[in-house]
């Protein structure tokens, strides 16, 4: 067992930027809670905009290094980082469950996929080609040649506080950028004790920077103008997305962007229901729902409807809510207040529109901010719940009689991040690989993550992709060289 009050006592607090851990330039801090007890754990420096412009100062002053770094010990530093990750794993995943609220295990399972990154583009380091060859009139040679885009900012969300830095960092660093990072307020700790140990991993001053802040938008602001940056990486919502867009466009920088979805879970009648149900499980409830990958919305063909709600139910009725910390719980708090009122506002939406409530449907008692697991059958397109990310334990059933009408009804959103679709019938997977508008698809499985994976979405759930080979190309750029037929003067 780790001590709580010990191991947050030994995670830094302060800002990282140039290899030094500083106070900010206001001196103030904010408040870091426990969603589970709404207990203060940790006050962390509270960044300025001329923190966030010191941060940048210090990632572009570190870029040529480490660009000339040889790419060999880039991966390497990135590897001994894999390492400390591992033999860290208890610590990171204690303090995640405590400033997220996730069940452990599932904090432990993220601290494998996020590490993850660490291993998978310390190969991906050395793998980075160019290419030669004769031009088509036969009168060049063109050389096309792969280079670090420079300076990077990162923004990620409070919902995977490990991976979806790790998913950043380490393919910006395997391909020689530099970096200025600022986690989300609400779970600033993990970023802040990865980048100590990614220090402890050899990784030179300033090539790193943390911002912890409760000023998003102005730092944001101040360094997205900054005609040093020269990429923006950016996962959360599709709101704040678009606003950070604009503000790149000005200064015309590349972008990545993880936004939000709203992932459709189609169960066919040919499917086999109890690995439609176990799927299911996974894809509504990992998380406690707050995942992007999750399953929104529920698409089950009529004929199997009842049968698929009633064992869904019966399966959600066995969760267990609680502190994340505690044996057999498999539900957390949702992440703040604002969540849970967010999820009810949507279940009592529902149900006044005309949805049953099989299970749930309420906030459970606090002190913490919990919500119970809950299923809805009845849900049409126009309900809210259909049409808005629900981040919660919320499963919502919609019924459909053909494939028609499921793939009609699975595109009917912006989003298009991430599709479920169970089937037994071969030919119908490969038709919907084709017909659904989704950046993945999950074909008889309830989780498609992994570091070999290239994450992302189409249409509002953003641009670009994480992980996989396409993952350092994001930090890449090209340049093509023309020379003369070396041979055309002989
Ligand atoms: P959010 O958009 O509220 O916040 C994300 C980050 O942006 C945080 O660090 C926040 O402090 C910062 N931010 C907020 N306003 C800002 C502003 N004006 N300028 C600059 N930064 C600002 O999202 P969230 O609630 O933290 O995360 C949940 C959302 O993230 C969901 O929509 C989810 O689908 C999405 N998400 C997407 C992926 C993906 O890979 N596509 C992964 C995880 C989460």
């Amino acid at each position: 067992m780790i001590d709580e009050a010990a191991l947050l006592a030994g995670i830094p607090q302060q800002l990282l930027i140039g290899g030094r851990w500083v106070d900010s330039a206001s001196g103030s801090t904010f408040d870091v809670t426990d969603p589970s007890t709404g207990a203060v754990i940790a006050r962390v420096a509270d960044g300025a905009v001329a923190d966030g412009v010191r941060a940048l100062d210090a990632a572009a002053g570190a870029q040529d290094a480490w660009a000339a770094t040889p790419p060999r010990q880039r991966a390497e530093t990135l590897r001994r980082a894999f390492e400390l990750v591992q033999q860290h794993a208890d610590d990171l995943a204690l303090l995640m469950t405590l400033e997220m609220g996730k069940p452990l295990a599932e904090s432990r399972a993220e601290v494998a996929y996020g590490g993850e990154f660490l291993r998978w583009f310390s190969e991906e380091a050395v793998r980075v080609h160019g290419r030669y060859g004769t031009n088509p009139e036969g009168t060049g040679r063109m050389t096309v040649a792969q280079r670090p885009v420079g300076p990077c900012f990162f923004i990620t969300p409070w919902n995977f506080p490990l991976a979806m830095a790790t998913r950043k960092i380490a393919p910006a660093l395997a391909a020689g950028c530099t970096v200025v990072v600022k986690p989300a307020g609400l779970t600033p700790l993990t970023t802040l004790f990865f980048a100590r140990l990614l220090g402890e991993a050899g990784l030179p001053d300033g090539v790193l920077n943390v911002v912890t802040t409760r000023a998003s938008g102005d730092v944001s602001d101040a360094i997205l103008a900054d005609p040093r940056l020269r990429k923006l990486s950016f996962t959360g919502s599709t709101e704040v997305g678009v606003g950070l867009l604009k503000k790149a466009a000005d200064n015309v920088l590349r972008t990545s962007m993880e936004l939000g979805g709203n992932a459709p879970f189609l169960v066919f009648a040919d499917a086999d229901l109890d690995k439609a149900v176990d799927g299911a499980m996974l894809a509504k409830f990992r998380n406690i729902g707050e995942a992007c990958t999750a399953a929104n919305r529920f698409l089950v063909q009529a004929s199997v409807a009842d049968e698929f709600a009633a064992r869904i139910t019966e399966r959600v009725r066995a969760l267990r809510v609680g502190r994340g910390t505690e044996d057999g719980v498999t539900i957390g708090p949702l992440i703040e207040a604002k969540a849970v009122e967010k999820v009810q506002g949507l279940v009592e939406d529902a149900v006044a529109a005309g949805a049953a409530l099989l299970a749930g449907g309420h906030a459970a008692d606090g002190p913490g901010t919990f919500f119970e697991p809950t299923v809805l059958t009845g849900i049409r397109p126009d309900m809210r719940i259909f049409a808005e990310e629900i981040f919660g334990p919320v499963v919502a059933i919609t019924t459909f009689d053909d494939e028609a009408e499921a793939v009609a009804l699975a595109n009917a959103t912006p989003f298009g991040l991430v599709s479920y679709a169970f089937t037994r019938d071969a030919a119908r997977g490969r038709r919907l690989i084709e017909t659904l508008e989704t950046g993945m698809l999950g074909l008889n499985v309830g989780v498609v993550s992994n570091a070999a994976a290239p994450f992302g979405g189409v249409k509002h759930s953003g641009l670009g992709r994480e992980g996989g080979f396409e993952g350092i190309h994001e930090y890449l750029e090209t340049t093509y060289v023309l020379t003369p037929d070396p041979f055309a003067d002989v």
